[in-house]
């Protein structure tokens, strides 16, 4: 379904998402100073969101990417992580970061943590676009966060509705009455 124009408005816009990714960035910096960083993109939601981070950061990067989905319906994630595109490396004693989108009940993250640690990283960290804490069902704090949100459903910046909407240049919200319809 096509959401008209006028139910789609601006929550962060793409200027204050900018100079706050720097601050995180800055961060980030300052707790890897000196070491190699692997950063894994959690696609597809998190694409332009990691390629402003990553042009940020001043330690040794590398890339990698995932694609993973979560079982169950579409609206409610069980957090059982389905991997439908594994890392193309070993994360062996490497120190990594993950790369999301936006941290809603908290499962996919809480599991993928899981998965990955198995593969015993030299450390691993979680940076989200976006946190909507009101959500949470398990316990899951992201290590770095730009934005905490109250409980709408937002596009843009990466994020999609049906695969839609996700090269909005801001984070924008559906208005509430019309994302019930949805
Ligand atoms: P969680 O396992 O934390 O409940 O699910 C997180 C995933 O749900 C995100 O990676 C994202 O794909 C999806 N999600 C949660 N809230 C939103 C939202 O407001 N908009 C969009 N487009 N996706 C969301």
């Amino acid at each position: 379904m096509k959401v008209p124009n006028d139910k789609i408005n601006v929550m962060i816009s793409y200027d204050e998402m900018q100079s706050r990714i720097k601050e995180i960035a800055n961060q980030i910096n300052k707790d890897y100073k000196g070491k190699s960083l692997l950063v894994v993109c959690i696609l597809k939601g998190a694409v332009l969101f990691y390629s402003d981070l990553v042009r940020m950061l001043d330690m040794d990067v590398r890339f990698d990417f995932m694609t993973i989905s979560s079982y169950g319906n579409s609206t409610e994630s069980t957090g059982e992580v389905k991997i439908k595109k594994d890392l193309d490396n070993s994360i062996n004693e490497q120190h990594v970061l993950i790369v999301e989108d936006i941290v809603d009940s908290g499962l996919t993250l809480k599991n993928l943590k899981e998965v990955l640690s198995t593969r015993k990283p030299a450390s691993i960290k979680v940076c989200c676009m976006l946190d909507k804490p009101s959500r949470r069902k398990v316990e899951m704090i992201p290590d770095y966060c730009c934005f905490e949100i109250p409980d709408k459903f937002v596009v843009g910046y990466g994020l999609d509705y049906s695969e839609e909407y996700r090269q909005l240049k801001d984070v924008c919200f559906i208005d509430p009455e019309f994302a019930k319809t949805l």
